[in-house]
């Protein structure tokens, strides 16, 4: 596995590859890798000849200061995990390397962009948005993966290819779990035993709308799910929403097509999402 830090020696690398009319497929993460992103990364290599994955902690998608701090970082954990995993190429630029200079961006991402995780982190989405562009103008994947755990990003990201008319293919793969039900996130290494404990209840809303998906209403399903919540100390909810899987807005009848139950939440000090397809 190849270790590059900058665009122009990922691009000299990746030249002979493409002139061999070879697949190449990007992974685009942040690092502290789990078996979500080894999941995304066995993807990848079903469907190409080269899997690069980017390492890279943008500092445009942070609302806030603390939250990129405390970001994990374990680099030497993320190699191997990457080599075990059999990837071809690891970018891991500096900061300087993807923002040489200060710049403005801006693109309109429709208005999912400002519902959801766009309300509670203003401008998330243009920042990543912003670097997900450059990473695909760095490599030129013939594919790009992403998680379905960051639904809406998924979103946001196709609105972005279709923006700037980019030739990508991009595929999204399901939430992998720990076994009692927790999506695996980078931030899980933030929580305490006890808000450990406590993270549960978000699957385990989700899963109890999933379950109980055809026997109650929408109405129902949201009191219950939310007295859940109710029940559990030292975890504050951002949102719990049923809604449709395009506009993001809530869902008010069933027969909607699409229709996906979203969940962010505070515990203790770790913020974290979760989703459930019901269709
Ligand atoms: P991150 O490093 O958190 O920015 O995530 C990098 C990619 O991995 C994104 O496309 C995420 O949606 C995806 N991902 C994160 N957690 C999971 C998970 N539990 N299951 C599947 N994909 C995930």
């Amino acid at each position: 596995m190849k270790v590059i830090h900058t665009i122009a020696a990922l691009k000299s690398l990746l030249s002979p590859i493409k002139l061999a009319k070879q697949k190449i497929a990007l992974v685009p993460t942040m690092g502290a890798l789990h078996k979500g992103h080894v999941s995304l990364i066995k993807e990848a290599q079903q469907h190409t000849d080269l899997v690069v994955c980017s390492i890279f902690v943008n500092p445009t998608q942070f609302t806030d200061p603390k939250d990129l701090e405390k970001y994990p970082r374990p680099l030497e954990h993320d190699i191997q995990m990457l080599k075990d995993a059999g990837c071809n190429i690891v970018f891991m630029p500096p900061v300087k390397e993807m923002y040489p200079t200060q710049e403005d961006w801006h693109i309109d991402l429709g208005p999912a962009e400002f519902v959801l995780e766009g309300e509670f982190r203003k401008g998330h989405y243009q920042g990543v948005t912003q670097i997900v562009k450059k990473l695909f103008d760095a490599v030129s994947p013939d594919i790009a993966l992403f998680g379905e755990k960051d639904f809406q990003q998924v979103l946001m990201i196709r609105h972005m290819v279709d923006h700037f008319k980019m030739s990508v293919e991009l595929i999204s793969c399901p939430i992998i779990r720990e076994d009692d039900g927790l999506a695996m996130s980078s931030r899980n290494i933030n929580l305490t035993a006890e808000d450990r404990q406590h993270s549960l209840v978000l699957s385990a809303a989700l899963f109890y709308i999933r379950d109980n998906f055809q026997r109650e209403s929408i109405a129902t399903l949201l009191t219950n799910a939310k007295a859940m919540f109710n029940a559990v100390p030292g975890v504050e909810l951002d949102y719990f929403t049923i809604a449709n899987g395009e506009t993001l807005q809530p869902a008010s009848q069933k027969s909607q097509p699409n229709l996906v139950a979203l969940v962010a939440a505070k515990v203790g000090q770790t913020r974290l999402i979760d989703n459930m397809l019901l269709f």
